[in-house]
């Protein structure tokens, strides 16, 4: 098995009821003889309907600012992702024979080092934590360096910021949680290169749709390149369905951030309260922020607990709670220590409850537990 696993995964299913309550306005028929070519009538590979839709979702929530920028679609944040890098290290590379060093801040999402490896292309080397290259890589100017910057983080739900800078330095920021539902937002993103995803915006995961807010044009255009080789574009299918999801959510002003932010919201309150009588368990602590979406200040809502187990006798803190028939994903996928197991808070309701409940009954066996 990969790094990916149905058990504990980030599958958005806590949006499932949103989409119950607005099936009318969500829903689509496609006839048979419907969109057979691979192009769009002015011969792009992009809905120009789509795309103008995901600006407008950017200035209503103020998440990412889209003027005078590119923007790339991709199935899924994943292929963006992979895309993203090719294109930044052809841009890199002209001056330099050695492959570019890809980093990301530990703990990172294990996703942009298991690419590196699994495509295993002459341009790149994963080089793991980005702090360890802090001194070397700004001096070392004959190398060229990716560094991939995931705001909120998946797994702590920080807003991280860039830690490498230079001009051999180029950074992906992955934005996938960069909504209302999972944190404030301070301000909107403008970054050279910016990538989002339908799967944790509407939860469908299962569609395979994301995109990046690029600035340069050379880039943008090798980004697009790279789909054209790899997948001749996005199924036509899922711009359908991403667009007709988008439009469903801006007829409904705030109801979708409404929701999410309400059900995340709750879900933290839940887990902070059945795990504040433990010793042996803790979670991370992410300071409230003022949020420019809901004009106050807000704590965040991650995605995922990074639960520490605090005790030297838990250091296999996976196999803790395994034993208590909780799955999370262990602290080292994450390049992490496995005193720490990220825990999935956006799955079904059904899941997060049996989650609760098994977290009670293992701190409720606490020695000294009150
Ligand atoms: N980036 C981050 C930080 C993620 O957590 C995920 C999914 N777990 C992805 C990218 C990939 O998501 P998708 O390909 O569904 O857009």
């Amino acid at each position: 098995m990969g790094i990916w696993s149905f058990g504990s995964s980030g599958d958005p299913l806590f949006l499932e009821p949103f989409w119950m309550q607005h099936s009318t306005s969500s829903a689509l028929v496609v006839s048979g003889w419907h969109r057979m070519s691979y192009s769009f009538n002015d011969n792009t590979l992009i809905s120009q309907h789509l795309e103008s839709l995901i600006r407008k979702l950017h200035a209503f929530v103020g998440n990412a600012v889209t003027q005078d920028r590119y923007i790339v679609f991709g199935a899924g944040s994943t292929q963006v992702l992979s895309a993203a890098a090719y294109a930044l290290s052809l841009a890199n590379s002209s001056s330099s024979h050695s492959p570019t060093r890809v980093v990301a801040s530990v703990p990172y999402y294990a996703l942009y080092k298991q690419q590196v490896e699994y495509f295993n292309s002459a341009k790149f080397k994963y080089e793991g934590d980005a702090h360890t290259w802090r001194n070397r890589s700004e001096s070392d100017a004959s190398t060229n360096v990716i560094e991939f910057v995931t705001s909120p983080n998946n797994p702590d739900g920080l807003l991280n910021k860039a830690v490498l800078h230079g001009p051999n330095v180029k950074t992906i920021y992955d934005r996938a949680y960069y909504w209302p539902h999972f944190t404030p937002i301070p301000a909107p993103a403008d970054e050279d290169l910016t990538v989002f995803t339908l799967s944790k915006l509407t939860g469908h995961a299962g569609s395979r749709f994301g995109w990046a807010v690029v600035k340069d044009e050379t880039v943008f255009n090798k980004m697009v390149l790279h789909m054209q080789v790899n997948s001749i574009g996005v199924s036509k299918d899922t711009q359908l369905r991403a667009f007709k999801l988008l439009k469903a959510i801006l007829e409904e002003g705030t109801q979708i951030f409404d929701f999410a932010y309400q059900t995340m919201k709750s879900r933290w309150e839940r887990l902070a309260t059945t795990l504040s009588s433990s010793n042996r368990f803790s979670l991370q602590k992410i300071n409230p922020q003022y949020c420019f979406f809901y004009n106050k200040v807000r704590e965040s809502s991650p995605a995922y607990a990074w639960v520490k187990c605090e005790k030297e006798e838990d250091k296999d803190c996976y196999a803790v709670l395994k034993a208590a028939n909780i799955i999370g994903r262990k602290g080292n996928v994450f390049g992490s220590e496995d005193n720490y197991v990220r825990l999935s808070l956006v799955r079904s309701q059904d899941d997060f409850d049996i989650l609760i409940q098994r977290l009670q009954k293992l701190v409720s066996e606490e020695d000294g537990a009150i």
